[in-house]
């Protein structure tokens, strides 16, 4: 018998029997949860907690975190819009992006959607549209690194992300000529599972704030880690609320400001709430000093993380088999790199697992956070996936159906000349 993070064989007899492999499967209680965990934080002048839209935004998941009390992060002008569309008031939502084009803006501003300025550019922009006297938050690079590879690495001199901390007085001056007045700061370095990073970034975003007399809410971003397999270490939220909600109290009692908080989970709340179902389509072997392959009805046009960070996600076959077989997992693209038993050096990493045969189940877990919504979607023309949600009676509900072959050609058009 194998333990899941929120399933049992009963519901995965129950869900395979309904929905074809393969399928996502979210549990609302796994959500609440961790939402929970988050807003229990104790911090001493208010906190506003923010889902980071980005790491899964289905609309009937943004449903069940906003009905927890949270607010929303969104990475892009069309987050936005998807929040918008799903009933959420404008000022429960703030934009960091990367890009900033002016097309959605002057919605963005009409709306009353919060803006956090990412760069010197973005701040001109805004103010080119917004009227005069507008608040506004700022993200700095408080020159922090974090982020278990450079691909997730978002501080430092080597990110992009946000204004370099030393430009303060031009973003001062700037906000000045602009009539823009900067009440709210914020930094994302993904801090991760130690107090002691999320106490350095605070601090170093604490000086900043030192520097901008008019901000009121301090912003720590998000990059709560979890544990998705038992090598890793989970953020202790205790741990990392409390050291947070320290520095700030000893920041008041230094300088008389008393910051209103602002977390942005993303991860933390949804990663382990959500598991990939789907099953053994093939298994092949390449001699004595080979490999066994399993390869899945899975792939990377659905769940990627594997072959973009070598990310290590729980491939648990539903056999109740004591024999172990090492196996390694593949996924159905036509690439090497569709694998998801890799090593942290993007070679195969076979894995010791329960005998499988063909048509088995397998749960591939860790799988609720920066997978369906992160996904080479239709790469060799595979349709994206249903999703579920599991009730709180762990009745399973479809929020998003399977794509159909029209849905993928929709946009498609043949030049009459061919
Ligand atoms: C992605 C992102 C987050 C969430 O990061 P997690 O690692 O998923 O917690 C929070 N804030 C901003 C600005 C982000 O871009």
């Amino acid at each position: 018998m194998q333990n899941f993070t929120f399933l049992n064989n009963q519901l995965i007899s129950t869900l395979t029997d309904e929905y074809h492999t393969p399928f996502y499967v979210y549990s609302q209680k796994e959500i609440e949860k961790q939402c929970q965990a988050i807003l229990a934080i104790p911090a001493p002048f208010g906190l506003t907690a923010r889902y980071a839209i980005k790491a899964n935004p289905n609309t009937a998941i943004l449903k069940i975190i906003e009905n927890t009390g949270f607010h929303f992060d969104a990475s892009s002008e069309y987050e936005v819009i998807r929040c918008l569309k799903a009933g959420i008031a404008a000022d429960k939502i703030q934009l960091t992006s990367q890009e900033m084009s002016s097309e959605h803006l002057e919605l963005i501003i009409k709306e009353g959607v919060r803006f956090n300025a990412c760069s010197l550019e973005q701040l001109r922009r805004y103010a080119a549209l917004a009227p005069r006297n507008s608040e506004i938050s700022i993200r700095i690079n408080p020159g922090l690194g974090s982020g278990s590879s450079r691909k997730t690495n978002v501080g430092g001199p080597s990110s992009s992300f946000g204004i370099w901390y030393e430009q303060v007085e031009e973003v001062k001056a700037l906000a000045e000529e602009c009539g823009l007045r900067i009440t709210r700061l914020h930094s994302h370095v993904g801090s991760g599972a130690d107090p002691a990073v999320w106490e350095r970034a605070a601090s170093l975003t604490l000086a900043v704030a030192r520097q901008l007399p008019e901000v009121k809410t301090l912003n720590l971003g998000g990059g709560f880690k979890v544990a998705r397999h038992a090598g890793e270490v989970s953020t202790s939220i205790e741990a990392v609320g409390q050291t947070v909600a320290d520095v700030l109290k000893k920041e008041a009692e230094e300088t008389g400001r008393n910051y209103h908080l602002e977390l942005e989970p993303g991860t933390f709340l949804v990663a382990n709430a959500g598991s990939l179902v789907c099953s053994i389509d093939d298994i092949t072997h390449t001699g004595d000093d080979g490999y066994t392959f399993l390869k899945i009805n899975a792939g990377m046009d659905m769940l990627t993380r594997p072959a973009l960070y070598a990310a290590h996600h729980p491939c648990i076959p539903v056999s109740d088999s004591d024999e172990q077989v090492e196996y390694v997992i593949t996924g159905h693209c036509c690439e090497s790199g569709d694998l998801f038993s890799v090593s942290a050096d993007d070679t195969l990493e076979p894995r010791l697992l329960p005998k499988s045969n063909i048509g088995d189940t397998v749960i591939i877990e860790g799988a609720g956070a920066y997978c369906a919504s992160m996904s080479l979607k239709n790469y060799n023309s595979f349709p994206q996936v249903a999703e579920l949600i599991l009730d709180h009676e762990d009745k399973a509900h479809i929020i998003k159906k399977r794509e159909t072959m029209e849905q993928i050609l929709v946009n498609e058009v043949l030049p009459s000349y061919l």
